[in-house]
């Protein structure tokens, strides 16, 4: 499925070697998490969905606001995205350069979220500028979430300050 969407977007078969990016699984288990600032539903696994909640309850009393920009995408969401900026004129290079080809966006596992806070404007590096930002190298941790693409991080990827996920860890401690 995976092999098919890329050959449709004219995504090259080496995409994954030459990123050195993982593949991510889709998530099937998944809980309504709430909607995002557009009103689109936002879902999570059932474990990252608690957790979740857990520390937006736990800013929310230190009155910081953590809001969900986005949550579990599916591969077929992925794709949408990305054919919607070819029918828009651009070129599938340049896409590519901010969107993560289908099955390799950590949005597939539903354990990672984008956070947004008021007065930063969502999904730019301002957000490294907000309290929610200091709040979340502070406490998120305690909560089973790390950043996962800190500045000059060894994915190439760039430095996504409002990305988090659930870490290796805390999965592996939920598994045992
Ligand atoms: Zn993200």
């Amino acid at each position: 499925m995976l092999r098919e969407l890329h050959q449709e977007l004219g995504i090259q078969a080496d995409y994954g070697t030459a990123t050195g990016q993982p593949v991510f699984d889709e998530a099937s288990d998944l809980v309504d998490v709430g909607p995002n600032l557009v009103g689109r539903m936002q879902r999570l696994t059932p474990d990252a969905a608690r957790r979740w909640a857990d520390m937006v309850r736990a800013a929310a009393g230190d009155e910081i606001l953590l809001l969900i920009v986005s949550g579990f995408r599916s591969y077929q969401y992925q794709a949408d995205l990305i054919r919607n900026k070819i029918d828009a004129g651009q070129l599938i290079s340049d896409i590519l350069a901010v969107n993560t080809a289908p099955g390799f966006s950590q949005h597939h596992t539903g354990h990672a979220v984008d956070i947004a806070t008021p007065g930063s404007r969502p999904l730019t590096e301002d957000f490294e500028n907000t309290e929610a930002f200091q709040w979340l190298r502070a406490e998120a941790s305690r909560f089973g979430f790390s950043m996962t693409y800190p500045r000059d991080n060894s994915w190439g990827i760039i430095y996504e300050p409002w990305h988090w996920s659930l870490s290796q860890a805390s999965q592996q401690t939920k598994n045992q």
